[in-house]
């Protein structure tokens, strides 16, 4: 992986590469950011550039014996460690997928992943002790060829308790050894290991830099990118996930369900079909990942309604068409209720991906979106 292969993230790879001509490079790092970022890539990447024999002024030369094998994740003094799901226990009994599944999608994130290991996507992952153990072991040995013996933890979230194992090693590695934790969420990496690490924050990918990588890696027209990449706010892994899901009429069936929402709790006329059920009926017909994606889609708008209501008017990036919605509905929207209802679908996505019912889900979160939007009007 070279750094021209990461999407944005112009001003972090500056700061990477200088602090490496500098001799500036620290044996424990965190390359802290949110899903989709791209810390995994990033992290690879500086890998590389560190271990590269005839680096440039701007990336790893993508050619000398250590690239090469770098490219291919083959390098001997390249190791991984990464949630494993029972009964495996050790990272390197998976390595052969693990490899497939970073060459396909750099930018996965820790559910893809366990979903390569376990199609159900049910099982717990894990970073065992057995796993650390053998970190210890790996690191141990002395480097083949590379500058750096490298170690790559990613999502070190998964290590409990057994986390403290490697301690010792975060705080006196072997000589020239280099450890890289890849984490999305600090607060669930043991206080112990953070605090032995330098950290480096990897900020979420700009809409141009992901809307010009949809256009320019995947061929997709400009309208479509600009709005899968208003969408995503910097998740990358997101946006191609995607890329195949006809958008469509999103907004006329946000607009719908808002309407039918707010209106279910209302006391119906005998023999009056019941429209939600109807439209839920009609929204839990499609795959999983467009359930998803059409989620996505409504919680950024209730973002935007935020936005729309609160914000400076620059900060707008909506369409003139939501823009005449988000007027329109802007007296039943509150600071308070904006808030739950974007939770509320957030965590509904969550249960999506894990497999909950589609049909379940819809319509509890209907009807309790369209409780808080009745209580703004009761309220007034
Ligand atoms: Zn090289």
């Amino acid at each position: 992986m070279q750094f021209k292969s990461i999407v944005g993230q112009k001003a972090l790879i500056s700061k990477l590469i200088q602090t490496t001509k500098d001799g500036r490079i620290s044996h424990a790092q965190l390359f802290l950011g949110a899903e989709g970022s791209g810390n995994l890539a990033l992290a690879i990447a500086y890998a590389q550039y560190v271990n590269c024999l005839t680096p440039t002024d701007t990336d790893s030369c993508g050619v000398c014996a250590s690239c090469v094998k770098y490219q291919k994740y083959i390098h001997p003094d390249l190791h991984f460690t990464y949630p494993t799901i029972s009964p495996t226990k050790l990272s390197i009994d998976v390595l052969a997928d693990f490899r497939e599944a970073i060459i396909t999608n750099p930018y996965m994130n820790d559910f893809d992943w366990l979903c390569n290991l376990d199609s159900a996507g049910n099982k717990q992952g894990n970073i065992t002790a057995e796993e650390c153990r053998d970190i210890i072991r790996k690191l141990g040995l002395k480097a083949y060829e590379a500058k750096y013996k490298t170690l790559i933890i990613w999502m070190p979230e998964y290590m409990k308790a057994e986390g403290n194992i490697i301690l010792k090693l975060l705080e006196e590695p072997p000589e020239n050894t280099l450890i890289i934790l890849v984490a999305n969420d600090s607060e669930k990496v043991l206080a112990t290991i953070l605090s032995r690490t330098q950290l480096i924050k990897v900020p979420k990918v700009l809409d141009e830099d992901i809307e010009q990588s949809l256009v320019q890696n995947h061929q997709i027209e400009a309208e479509k990118a600009q709005a899968i990449a208003r969408l995503v706010s910097g998740n990358y892994n997101l946006a191609l996930s995607l890329i195949d899901i006809e958008h469509g009429d999103y907004l006329n069936t946000f607009i719908e369900w808002m309407r039918k929402s707010f209106a279910y709790n209302k006391p119906m006329q005998v023999g009056q079909p019941d429209d939600l059920t109807a439209l839920i009926d009609r929204l839990s017909m499609v795959g999983r990942e467009q359930v998803k994606s059409f989620l996505t889609y409504s919680s950024q708008m209730i973002r935007s309604a935020f936005i729309y209501k609160y914000g400076h008017p620059s900060l707008r990036k909506n369409t003139e068409a939501e823009l005449a919605f988000l007027n329109q509905f802007s007296a039943v929207f509150t600071p308070n209720n904006l808030s739950l209802i974007t939770t509320a679908i957030d965590e509904a996505i969550f249960h999506v991906e894990r497999n909950a019912s589609v049909k379940i889900m819809y319509l509890n979160l209907s009807m309790y979106i369209g409780k808080q939007l009745q209580m703004a009007i009761i309220k007034k």
